[in-house]
């Protein structure tokens, strides 16, 4: 599929390292209360939230743990049932026999390795059953330890049309942000885009007449 910005004339904009400031903080503006928008109360919930939103939205996750959290509160909670009762607790969140096999193998690792609690480290994240990158850097941002820039669907996009980065591989992207983000933005970055691309710069009809970024810091404004 062509891209968006492929379709459109590129409009002159200045070098990316200028904009990456003002491009922040214009949509800290924007949209001062982006932030994570699943709920949980702790970083087991945390966890578990982030793995059950692969492939649905955070609504229906939300849906979902809002009575899965009553009942799982420990990770020994999530071994004690047969793995059929978790995967019909978990059935609405989708792709539901692989995230109870995730689920037991990560609440299992939990318990022989991390004490049954989750760990700080990123690469201790990485080697949970079922949780890669995405969810790790996720986990450890909401955790205020972020190690790199989630990347979802909205952070692939709109990093392109703002000329951010070129590439289409998620790792790749984020090695692009990486360089461009300043660290201490590194956690509220992806949420300022999710915000924006879920508000204004849709996927198939980016509001760009509503964008603040249109006028000076777009390279695919269309206005
Ligand atoms: S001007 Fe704004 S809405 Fe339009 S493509 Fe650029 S970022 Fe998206």
């Amino acid at each position: 599929m062509r891209s968006y910005v492929s379709e459109t004339r590129r409009k002159k904009v200045a070098p990316k390292k200028q904009r990456i400031r003002p491009v922040i903080d214009r949509l800290a503006v924007e949209h001062a209360d982006a932030a994570i928008a699943l709920t949980f109360e702790n970083p087991l919930e945390l966890l578990v939230s982030v793995m059950l939103s692969a492939q649905t939205t955070d609504v229906n996750v939300n849906r979902v743990t809002k009575t899965l959290f009553q009942k799982y509160r420990k990770p020994e909670d999530y071994l004690a049932v047969p793995v059929e009762e978790l995967e019909r607790d978990i059935y609405a969140t989708g792709f539901y026999r692989q995230k109870a096999k995730a689920l037991r193998g990560t609440m299992a690792m939990l318990l022989e390795d991390y004490d049954g609690q989750v760990p700080d480290r990123f690469e201790d994240l990485l080697r949970l059953p079922g949780v890669a990158r995405k969810t790790a850097n996720v986990v450890s941002a909401e955790r205020g330890n972020a190690v790199g820039i989630v990347v979802d669907t909205h952070v692939r996009r709109i990093s392109q049309r703002l000329a951010f980065t070129r590439q289409e591989d998620p790792v790749k992207i984020e090695r692009d942000l990486i360089r461009l983000v300043p660290r201490e933005d590194w956690a509220r970055f992806p949420h300022l885009l999710i915000w924006h691309g879920r508000r204004i710069c849709d996927a198939r009809r980016p509001k760009c007449e509503e964008c603040p970024l249109a006028a000076d810091f777009c390279p695919s404004s269309r206005i």
